[in-house]
């Protein structure tokens, strides 16, 4: 099906779909084939060259939610990060890199980049001034992520895109927290859109895995280095991420739809000193959000007030999870200072504004009532010197 004039959730419900011409069911077959025949194909189909059957098939549906011309998919985030980062950075390339960024992106650049004599320079701030003032001569890429983890800072895009574009630079997002549903970076002149499918496109805890959407010849550049790195994704977890991609669409509009109300109602609460989300007026970055964004997402961050303990309140939720990861169809919780952030020293925490009584909120698709009654009485438990 072609995907021009069909709505989000028709093409995560049908995109690339495979037919099943020999026995009509209505699912797309899984082909588990190590090894098809050599001479009925123009490509060698193997599954460390992206293309067995269920990979193609669900590369259609990524690259039409992406607004593309291709995608592939990957054995997780970081594989497309690391994958596509070093196919279009050789001995002498520069980078400029977002300087609040996931964690292992970070540490990729950070404990690989010098090995393979690549060069790189962080921004200062997340203003399209500072990428500008870290471009030098032998710059190649440049690569943001927004909104960005676990603040919710914004990033303008059509900013970057005109920096990259006015530089020659190849332009890379990483879309994961905002996914195809709520921001479309191609469609605003972004080369090359990164994700981690263990999240929101995997949507239930499950799965591990990452994809890459891109024009034709971007994925063909990426496709050269990936088949040499060899990190594809299994058929039996691109079946099983194919089918929770259908329901992406409505996962993910329920989710900003929860994580909007919870915002408001965490920023009327006496407990709570800080709320960031990009859906409130009050976030520094709300006008160019809703510039370049299309719903505010389900990832949500507070600070609870100094009287207020913030292991207890952790301990004394019964619904909400604490949790590493983020963006299941269950609301988890995560403490960047003891998490995410762990390894940072408290200064460089600091610095990067994420305060030890910090919390990330990954917000489910539950029932609002029954979270907002958990997230009451644990705040009640957590008050000090009771
Ligand atoms: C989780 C995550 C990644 C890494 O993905 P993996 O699937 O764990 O390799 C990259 N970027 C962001 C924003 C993430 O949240």
């Amino acid at each position: 099906m072609k995907n021009k004039k069909l709505g989000l959730n028709t093409v995560c419900t049908h995109t690339g779909e495979i037919k099943d011409t020999q026995f009509k069911g209505a699912i797309s077959p899984i082909y588990l084939s190590s090894s098809y025949a050599f001479d009925d194909v123009d490509v060698k189909r193997y599954p460390r060259y992206f293309n067995t059957p269920n990979q193609q098939a669900l590369s259609k549906k990524i690259a039409a939610l992406e607004h593309t011309e291709a995608a592939m998919i990957f054995g997780s985030g970081m594989a497309a990060i690391s994958t596509s980062l070093l196919a279009f950075l050789k001995k002498g390339d520069h980078i400029v890199l977002q300087n609040a960024l996931y964690g292992g992106t970070m540490n990729f650049v950070l404990e690989e980049f010098d090995k393979y004599g690549i060069e790189y320079s962080f921004t200062k701030s997340l203003d399209s001034k500072d990428f500008k003032k870290e471009i030098r001569n032998n710059t190649k890429v440049i690569y943001i992520e927004t909104p960005s983890n676990p603040l919710l800072k914004i990033t303008d895009i059509r900013k970057i895109v005109k920096l990259a574009k006015k530089h020659n630079l190849v332009s890379m997002i990483d879309n994961t927290f905002a996914s195809s549903v709520n921001q479309l970076p191609a469609t605003m002149g972004i080369d090359i859109v990164i994700h981690s499918a263990t999240k929101y496109f995997g949507g239930h805890s499950d799965i591990l895995a990452g994809a890459v959407a891109a024009s034709a010849d971007h994925i063909d550049r990426i496709f050269q280095l990936g088949k040499n790195l060899g990190g594809s994704l299994s058929d039996f977890t691109v079946w099983m991420l194919e089918r929770s991609m259908k329901t992406l669409g409505i996962r993910v509009v329920a989710q900003n739809k929860n994580a909007m109300k919870l915002a408001n109602f965490l920023e009327k609460d006496k407990a709570v000193a800080r709320v960031y989300y990009p859906g409130l007026k009050s976030h520094e970055d709300y006008e160019l959000a809703k510039s370049q964004m299309s719903g505010f997402g389900g990832m949500l961050s507070f600070e609870l007030k100094s009287d207020y303990d913030v292991e207890i309140f952790f301990k004394s939720l019964k619904l909400i999870k604490p949790s590493m990861s983020l963006a299941g169809v269950e609301s988890t919780i995560l403490s960047p200072a003891k998490a995410s952030h762990a390894l940072l020293t408290p200064e460089e925490r600091q610095k990067q504004g994420i305060a030890d009584g910090l919390i990330r909120f990954s917000v489910g698709i539950e029932d609002r009532k029954d979270i907002i009654a958990d997230l009451k009485q644990a705040i009640k438990k957590a008050k000090k010197g009771k």
